[in-house]
């Protein structure tokens, strides 16, 4: 078998020293492992995405001394892999068409008695989704798609939970070879409830990060899945999606999030250490392991 690796950037945005960091890391453990080193450009949110942003990735990271395997994946070339997937698990009655909208949530949330404060939200800070449009009629259903409304696809998790589990035989775990945010290792179990009935595919496009990362890990036969740990619980989401679609298990290695002086995680928003800006203003790929903590 050969160990691979994977990278998986999406240009929304300029790279910066978190997303150094997470390259190396991942470059670094098919190093140790001999084996390969992917980049996929995760590219599906058609509308944020933008060329320019893919282009400096290929610079930055072969600025950093990085090379990886050609072709590179990317994403919004593939929706037909993603759309199969998706009706695998619809035919299997795992999804569900929801047609709501930001407000209507927002509504039924208020109209619960519960207040947005206290309204459970998943590990990404999202509020757990209500319900709505879960248990609609055929006709209540032709009727909507008839007025054109718009809608996503979500997995009613706890029936994919409950078919995944008769399926592996008993409770899904997974192998972390690093560390949890809590330092988690080892055989763990997966806790997908914790973010309700998930997007699979949205509205604009016929997928979500969940289904095309999985589907794409699979696929490009990533042995070791890398990434930062504020990615540790999609786990849970990605190792039922494997169970159900009869993908194989990769091993994961999550690690620490860079963060600046304050504290505070990097975001590609506030032009936090670019590394773009810092490559223009100078800077060497040295500079940049030192910034990282990987060179004394
Ligand atoms: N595309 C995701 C991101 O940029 C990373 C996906 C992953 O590593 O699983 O945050």
């Amino acid at each position: 078998m050969i160990e691979k690796t994977r990278f998986a950037p999406s240009p929304n945005g300029w790279l910066h020293l978190g997303h150094a960091y997470s390259a190396i890391f991942a470059s670094d453990t098919a190093k140790e492992l001999g084996g390969h080193f992917l980049l996929r450009i995760e590219d599906i949110d058609i509308g944020r995405c933008r060329p320019e942003y893919e282009q400096t990735i290929y610079e930055d990271l072969a600025w950093l001394g990085l090379t990886w395997e050609m072709p590179v994946r990317r994403q919004s070339e593939h929706f037909a892999d993603y759309e199969a997937a998706l009706k695998r698990l619809r035919n299997m009655g795992l999804a569900y068409p929801c047609f709501a909208t930001r407000k209507e949530i927002s509504d039924a949330i208020e109209a619960s008695g519960i207040s947005h404060a206290r309204w459970p939200a998943d590990p990404d800070g999202a509020p757990i989704y209500p319900g709505l449009y879960k248990d609609l009629s055929l006709s209540e259903l032709n009727h909507l798609m008839w007025e054109g409304r718009t809608y996503a696809w979500r997995l009613d998790m706890k029936k994919a939970l409950a078919m995944a589990e008769t399926k592996a035989g008993g409770p899904i775990t997974f192998l972390e070879e690093n560390g949890g945010p809590r330092g988690q290792k080892g055989r763990l179990p997966i806790d997908p409830m914790l973010f309700g009935d998930v997007i699979i595919a949205r509205k604009d496009v016929p997928t979500s990060y969940h289904l095309a990362v999985t589907v794409d890990d699979a696929l490009q036969n990533v042995t070791v899945v890398t990434r930062g740990q504020d990615l540790f619980p999609a786990t849970y989401i990605h190792r039922l999606l494997q169970v159900l679609l009869d993908l194989p298990e990769p091993r994961y290695r999550h690690h620490g999030l860079i963060r600046d002086k304050n504290g505070r995680r990097l975001s590609k928003s506030a032009k936090d250490m670019g590394l773009r800006e810092l490559r223009m203003t100078g800077h060497t790929p040295a500079d940049i392991r030192r910034l990282i903590g990987l060179m004394p």
